[in-house]
């Protein structure tokens, strides 16, 4: 009998051991220690003993029982503590938190090209669009850029063919508005350019954000004062802006735009090659030749244009070093905007 018992607690403790699951150990306690189980039998029958082995026997049968119950209920915990698994009602754990899917965002560039719209549009400009397969006439000609003008050089421009190319600029929406339409006129025309150039700063893809504004009186004052709030809007109202004397074929006089560098705040760093200053716009009072093309009276109008890059602005604002990283598609890139 005490051969039995002990034999009784070594396999119920082995069984114990190799039990994976709750009702692996519901099955061990009915087995062992149910109303038929093994050590419940021999307690029942300590009767049948002779009288001077019962007390040892009984003794050593409550110690297996009292043994077994303790390892059951550590063995339980153990079970629930490493396999949540086992506690699925069909399959599904209410305790478990929910999943938490990722989620997209507009792109930097989309972010910035739509920031920059919504401050022209409070000034009065309406949004226009245009071919970005363009004809060399819109993109060229009609703005005064002579055929012998570096930039019709077949190293900056995608030509399709001798009259068709990728527009190099959005400046060509400026011509087929002005065309469709008698001033006042103020308008800007955001979309993608193309170029035969690719480094650290430079895509062959990139967007652009023209202006034009056209009416009786417009001044370079206007156009001053027009470009300045834009750059308070979109960098900070503290910012100095200096207009600098420059030429474009398609203005006269015409002036690049320059921002106190957000980076140093005019002391002078690397990114502004320690002038304390960087060139975000180009602009001019709009060239009579260019109104001459779309038939504008050039004694009753005049107008300013200027344009601007997306990519650079963005750079800017987010301290981006390296342009390519707009369109490498890199999510942990992206996620931060
Ligand atoms: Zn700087």
């Amino acid at each position: 009998m005490e051969e039995q018992l002990h034999a009784i607690r070594e396999e119920a403790l082995k069984a114990l051991e190799e039990a994976s699951t709750p009702s692996d150990l519901d099955q061990i306690k009915v087995k062992y220690l149910g109303r038929k189980g093994a050590v419940t039998r021999i307690l029942k029958g300590l009767g049948r003993l002779p009288a001077e082995e019962r007390p040892r026997v009984g003794k050593l049968a409550n110690e297996v029982k009292r043994a077994l119950e303790k390892a059951l209920a550590a063995r339980k915990e153990d079970l629930e503590k490493t396999a949540p698994e086992d506690r699925l009602i069909s399959g599904f754990d209410p305790t478990l938190p929910g999943r938490r899917r990722p989620y997209g965002t507009l792109h930097p560039i989309t972010q910035v090209m739509d920031e920059i719209a919504s401050v022209f549009t409070r000034m009065g400009f309406s949004v226009e669009e245009g071919p970005e397969i363009e004809l060399d006439y819109y993109n060229f000609e009609a703005l005064n850029i002579p055929p012998d003008h570096p930039a019709r050089d077949m190293q900056d421009t995608f030509y399709v063919d001798d009259k068709v190319l990728l527009r190099t600029h959005t400046s060509p929406i400026q011509v087929r508005t002005m065309e469709k339409r008698q001033p006042p006129l103020r308008i800007i025309a955001p979309g993608k350019v193309y170029r035969c150039d690719s480094d650290v700063t430079h895509t062959p893809m990139f967007h652009q954000v023209e202006g034009l504004m056209v009416d009786t009186d417009v001044s370079f004052a206007d156009l001053k004062g027009v470009l300045t709030l834009f750059v308070h809007e979109i960098f900070d109202p503290e910012t100095s802006v200096r207009f600098r004397p420059s030429f474009f074929p398609f203005t006269e006089p015409s002036a690049e735009v320059d921002i106190q560098c957000v980076m140093c705040r005019g002391r002078g760093c690397r990114v502004c090659s320690q002038t304390g200053w960087l060139e975000v716009l180009g602009a001019g009072m709009v060239h009579p030749a260019v109104f001459r093309h779309v038939g504008y009276d050039t004694e009753k109008y005049s107008g300013f244009a200027f344009g601007l890059g997306v990519e650079r602005i963005a750079m800017l604002k987010y301290g981006i070093d390296d342009i390519r990283l707009f369109y490498e598609n890199d999510v942990a890139f992206l996620s931060q905007f």
